[in-house]
């Protein structure tokens, strides 16, 4: 895979990263401080700091942690689950925003420990044929590093057994447009097994979807930089 350009460590990104919360809230796709979000810059991944309501975060508190090895204890506290975020960073160099939540119908389908199947063509938007679901281990373990790394080589979205959603992006704005439709998935997929049965699309018309998408791009309103 080709890495992705690292976003500027600047004032917007952290900004961006703020935003993200305010609205992830906002949409119900999130509650409380559940959620984080990570970014990787030329200077290390920045990441929401651990318990800060995010009304009241502030561009400076975003924490700096190595690519690799444990963050060096200044600033804030980083998220309890920036092990994750950094395996993810690892694993995936082509992705440089990671988006953690909770949002409701990702975790009934979660708790259910049901991976979402091909039951609409947007799934293709997580990379294949399913949105798989990661095995659970406590939050913050090297454990639930390594499922969710593994399980996400291939994916940019994985549902997270007993516990949430997290999805990859490209840009900020990327990774919040998969959140939003990751969590309108796991709705869609819930309630159409209510007085019936879902219908799976193939493997082969998955395929087509996964072409059509790379030739044109989902383009999701208000795309920018970050
Ligand atoms: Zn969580």
């Amino acid at each position: 895979m080709t890495p992705a350009k690292p976003l500027p460590d600047a004032m917007e990104t952290r900004q961006a990263l703020i935003d993200a919360c305010l609205w992830m809230n906002e949409r119900h796709l999130n509650q409380g401080t559940s959620g984080n979000i990570s970014a990787r810059t030329e200077a290390g991944i920045l990441i929401t700091p651990s318990g800060v309501p995010y009304e009241e975060l502030t561009p400076d508190q975003m924490v700096t942690i190595p690519f690799d090895g444990l963050p060096d204890g200044t600033g804030l506290k980083p998220s309890s689950e920036w092990q994750f975020h950094q395996g993810l960073h690892q694993a995936r160099p082509d992705m440089p925003v990671v988006l953690h939540a909770h949002p409701p119908y990702c975790s009934i389908l979660a708790v259910q420990r049901r991976a979402i199947p091909a039951c609409h063509y947007m799934i293709a938007a997580f990379g294949g044929n399913n949105v798989p679901l990661a095995d659970y281990a406590l939050f913050g373990s090297p454990e639930l590093c390594a499922n969710m790394a593994e399980i996400m080589s291939d994916r940019h979205g994985c549902l997270m057994a007993n516990h949430g959603a997290t999805v990859l992006g490209e840009s900020v704005a990327k990774a919040r447009w998969r959140l939003e439709e990751l969590e309108t998935l796991a709705r869609t997929y819930l309630f159409s097994s209510i007085g019936g049965t879902p219908h799976i699309l193939s493997d082969a018309e998955i395929a087509e979807v996964l072409d059509a998408f790379q030739s044109y791009g989902p383009r999701p309103v208000g795309d920018a930089a970050v």
